[in-house]
């Protein structure tokens, strides 16, 4: 069986406890490999590490940094197909998703951030004839980045990138349910020459591995994507040591689709914002608002093209729909099926759990689920579920579906639909939402402000915000 390693000061090592976690494959259930089950005495050593490793990678000259990104960046390009298999068999994503977005984005990220640092500049603010004031930038020292499961190494890298960009060193945590290309990625590292201690990925539960990262006091900065309950849990732990946060959480995002839309790109798009990587994107619309004289086309055109998804082998090339991550999030997402019919909706297709045969018999496939008939109020409508499950609300009125977009606790991303220019930018400013796409969704500039509001999220990631997020500002005021 194969096993993952942790990667801490440039060497790969199992937990020190010699424990080990199983990992099972989610389009057969089966286990295929072992995670360190690492705890306190891993984050240490790897925390010490990076501490040795930080005055001589601040002291790194950016381009210098940069350059070694990119060399990873490639190195990983040039192991494109390992990279997506590895990540595919390990989410149950299909493998045409994984080597078309997940991998491909990763690369990307380190590009970006290799980019960017060598073009960051802070402030100077001449204050009247009076005096001069400059802002310095320095890296905060050791940081610490903590990724969930559902796009691994993409949001992992999304993190670690700019951390490393300009001039930290990082502990990261890898979801433990899905950690085989951030062990992949830390091949890479060695071979592409990063200093020891540099990056160090420790692999393990939450409770353990997270929780001592939260509260390691050489730890200044903690980087966290995962769910709401997570991050509040982090915050408790981290916020009475004064640690910089960013909380990239849970979503529960709206689709709002405006009778005036181009019904086609609203239609082939909702398709993708609704089960994309099974429904498991933090950016995915589950709540699906249409207008009452599209609702019945809208509903019927979509329905179909629904049950013509085909739920299959992630590795085969014809599958549109993998598994379920875990059979916990399985059960979780039939259990809110469950729920919706508990609470009156109709299943217009899906429903169940989908039977894929051959290798893939006992793996955690859920059909795509299309419900109708419940109110904007109700749990299937308010809570995450992260799976391919979507609710069609009919809407007539802009301000109804406005207060109905806003009435959930999240506030990530949120889609609009409509033809109308002003009642697009009327709309996208009154949403309680990070982000608004019109008339599209996920289309991503690594450039702008990425994150959520309410219980979505605390601070942005991407561009000069990761950055500046990722250092230290010191105003320097000379009198002229
Ligand atoms: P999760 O919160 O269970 O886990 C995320 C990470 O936190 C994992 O590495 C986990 O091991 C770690 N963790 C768990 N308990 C911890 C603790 N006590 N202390 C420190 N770390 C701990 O989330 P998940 O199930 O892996 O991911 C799905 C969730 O992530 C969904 O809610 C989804 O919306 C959210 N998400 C948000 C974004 C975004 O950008 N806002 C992106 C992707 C996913």
């Amino acid at each position: 069986m194969e096993k993952v390693l942790n990667y801490i000061g440039g060497e790969l090592l199992p937990a020190s406890s010699g424990a080990w976690l199983d990992k099972p494959e989610p389009a057969t259930g089966k286990n295929y490999a072992l995670v360190p089950d690492s705890d306190e005495p891993d984050v240490q050593r790897a925390v010490e590490a990076a501490s040795r490793a930080f005055p001589a990678w601040a002291a790194t000259p950016a381009t210098d940094r940069a350059r070694l990104l990119r060399r990873i960046a490639e190195a990983i390009r040039s192991r494109m197909d390992a990279f997506a298999r590895a990540e595919s068999i390990d989410t149950g994503k299909p493998l045409s998703v994984a080597s078309t977005v997940d991998i491909p984005r990763s690369i990307l990220n380190f590009e970006f951030f290799a980019d960017a640092v060598t073009q960051f500049s802070s402030e100077a603010h001449q204050t009247d004839n009076v005096a001069l004031n400059y802002t310095l930038r320095t890296p905060l020292g050791v940081v610490g980045c903590i990724s969930p499961w559902n796009l691994p190494l993409y949001l992992l890298t999304w993190k670690i990138a700019p951390a490393l960009a300009i001039g930290n060193c990082v502990v990261a945590k890898p979801s433990e349910v899905t950690p085989m290309t951030a062990y992949l990625l830390s091949q890479v590292c060695r071979e592409a020459g990063l200093p020891p201690g540099v990056l160090n990925l420790v692999h393990g539960l939450g409770p353990k591995v997270g929780a001592a990262m939260s509260r390691h006091p050489d730890i200044s900065a903690i980087s966290f994507t995962g769910s709401t309950r997570t991050g509040a849990e982090i915050a408790r732990v981290a916020a009475p040591a004064f640690k910089k946060l960013s909380l990239e959480m849970g979503g529960k995002n709206p689709n709002v689709i405006f009778a005036d839309c181009d019904f086609d790109e609203a239609l082939a798009t909702t398709m993708r914002s609704s089960f994309a990587n099974q429904g498991q994107i933090c950016l995915c619309g589950p709540r699906i608002f249409v207008q009452r004289p599209l609702y019945e086309r809208f509903k019927e055109a979509l329905v179909t093209r629904t049950r013509a998804l085909k739920v299959g082998d992630p590795l085969e090339p014809g599958t549109d729909q993998g598994a379920l991550v875990s059979q916990q999030h399985f059960e979780k997402v039939l259990g809110y099926i469950d729920l919706a019919k508990q609470e009156g909706g109709r299943v217009l297709t899906g429903g169940k759990r989908a039977s894929v045969p051959g290798r893939c018999r006992d793996g955690w496939f859920v059909e795509p689920t299309l419900v109708e008939g419940l109110d904007s109020a109700c749990r299937t409508n308010q809570e995450e579920i992260f799976g391919p499950v979507a609710s069609l609300i009919p809407f007539d009125q802009e301000e109804e579906v406005l207060a109905w977009a806003n009435s959930t606790k999240y506030g990530l991303a949120a889609s609009v639909w409509t033809r109308d220019l002003q009642r697009a930018h009327r709309f996208a400013s009154r949403l309680h939402s990070g982000i608004v796409w019109v008339n599209t969704w996920m289309l991503r500039d690594l450039r702008t402000p990425f994150g959520g509001v309410k219980d979505s999220g605390v601070g942005r990631e991407g561009g000069w915000d990761a950055l500046r997020f990722f250092t230290e500002p010191k105003n320097v005021c000379i009198k002229l």
